[in-house]
């Protein structure tokens, strides 16, 4: 799929990867082999019925292929950009057993993007409405996958979002480069010509509690995300221009950072920038800071490069950007200058031992390894958490043991009568489609449960 080049789009906040022009994507798609047992719709979490959607695209027919994905993905552009499908429907296809698998991903997106450029969005058939009202709390893609198979099965959804803009950490989270925002509105807008309300600044558990909203609602549906970010709890974290991946992320995408003086929002330019993290969050940072103009930004990580969670994709974008990583390499202390500001990072380098609980070879510190990095900002990206403000507010409502509301797995039912949860509220920071597929899920049970009642 073309890209802008690594110099231009260092510069720029503007999509990297450009998308497949017509001819491109039928040339991909007619290599499906179109398989009677299509492995490929079992790793895909939603069960998108890829071949069909995908013939569609080699006759020609792009209208037909994206409304084959919209029967069971109300987020196809998104989807089709940040899915990790080389885990999933990709390494599935048994393409990929002696070659390339088919681009799912790219062939999704393409359809997505063809119906935004036609603007012929369709709408499927809805079911008459049943009375039942529904709250969703959180328009993350949790909230807003349940919101659109609810909407669709005839009931009334109302989302309550704490922010003042939809769509969670596609929003506030994901660059625009990577995603651009008015995709993310786009896909908003369709759920709510589904008849969807959205309601943003509203707190669930301070602007009303749950248990007040069952005075208007029949059901609701927890999708607050995992915001609250993990620090690595060495000296020097309250330095002034150390930030979690979190606050730097938010202020410049939600609040529009990257395009100061327009917006007046407060952002850090700083020469030397350390990331702390291997996954997508550590990416985006890094690659964020490069297009704030930083001389030179670390990736700091410390298992080695085969250990890296963040989508391979990602990483050899931000190794094309020119971003520096440092493996094997462990933050023990922030040091600031006179006036409270980072100046650098003292780290130590590891080597690789036994493999821990994860499966992983676990990093061991090598003695007498200690060096220093210059730094003038810091962005901590090691992993994120539930807020504990819907449990704290929300008599009976279990947690696990990292703050996590539990759910079962089959149905999304929580402990507390007629409250469902799913996405990284549940499960810990995972990724947009898992989050998507256990919404799914609870919308068929919350269904179920409003259609039994009288
Ligand atoms: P969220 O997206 O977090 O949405 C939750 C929403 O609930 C938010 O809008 C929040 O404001 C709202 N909320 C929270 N508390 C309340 C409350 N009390 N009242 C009202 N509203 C509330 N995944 C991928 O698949 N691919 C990627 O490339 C990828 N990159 C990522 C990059 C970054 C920087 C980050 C942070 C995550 C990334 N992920 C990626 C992970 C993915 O975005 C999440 O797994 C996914 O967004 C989870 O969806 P969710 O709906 O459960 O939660």
């Amino acid at each position: 799929m073309p890209k802008q080049s690594p110099t231009d789009r260092v510069r720029n906040f503007d999509e990297v990867a450009l998308g497949y022009p017509e001819d491109l994507a039928q040339e991909e798609a007619s290599r499906c082999l179109g398989c009677k047992k299509p492995f490929c719709v079992d790793g895909c979490p939603v069960g998108i019925d890829i071949p069909a959607f995908v013939d569609c695209i080699v006759k020609g027919d792009f209208a037909g292929g994206i409304r084959k994905i919209k029967e069971t993905n109300a987020l196809p552009a998104v989807c089709g950009r940040v899915c990790p499908q080389e885990e999933q429907c990709e390494l599935k296809c048994v393409l990929g057993k002696k070659g390339k698998p088919l681009a799912i991903g790219r062939l999704e997106r393409f359809l997505a993007d063809w119906e935004a450029a036609s603007g012929a969005i369709e709408t499927p058939e809805m079911a008459s409405p049943t009375g039942k009202k529904v709250a969703i709390v959180g328009a993350g893609p949790a909230g807003i996958t349940v919101s659109n198979d609810l909407a669709l099965l005839g009931h009334k959804v109302v989302i309550f979002e704490a922010l003042h803009d939809a769509g969670g950490v596609l929003t506030y989270g994901i660059p625009e480069f990577r995603l651009p925002k008015a995709i993310v509105r786009r896909e908003v807008e369709y759920v709510k010509s589904l008849g969807v309300e959205l309601k943003t600044d509203f707190i669930v558990g301070k602007t009303k509690t749950i248990d007040r909203l069952f005075n208007d609602f029949d059901a609701i549906f927890v999708g607050a995300g995992a915001g609250l970010p993990w620090f690595l709890e060495i000296p020097g974290e309250n330095l002034n221009g150390v930030y979690s991946a979190n606050e730097y992320l938010t202020r410049c995408n939600l609040m529009k950072g990257f395009r100061f003086p327009e917006y007046d929002t407060p952002i850090k330019r700083p020469s030397n920038v350390v990331v702390f993290g291997g996954g997508n969050v550590a990416m985006d940072s890094a690659r964020t800071a490069l297009r704030l103009g930083a001389d030179e930004v670390h990736i700091v990580y410390r298992r080695s490069r085969q250990e890296l969670p963040a989508r391979l994709e990602e990483v050899e974008n931000a190794e094309e950007e020119g971003v520096i990583f440092d493996f094997l390499t462990l933050p023990t202390k922030l040091v600031g200058n006179e006036h409270g500001w980072l100046k650098e990072v003292e780290c130590l380098r590891m080597e690789l031992g036994e493999p821990d609980s994860s499966g992983r070879r676990r990093p061991v510190p090598i003695e007498g390894s200690e060096f220093k990095m210059k730094a003038d900002a810091a962005v901590c990206s090691i992993g994120n958490s539930p807020n504990p403000l819907i449990p704290m507010s929300t008599p009976g409502l279990d947690v696990g043991r990292k703050g996590n509301i539990e759910a079962d797995e089959k149905t999304g039912k929580t402990s507390r009568d007629a409250i469902w949860a799913g996405g990284d509220v549940v499960t810990g920071a995972a990724t947009v489609i898992s989050a998507m597929g256990a919404a799914r899920t609870a919308a068929q049970d919350m269904h179920k449960f409003l259609m039994e009642q009288c």
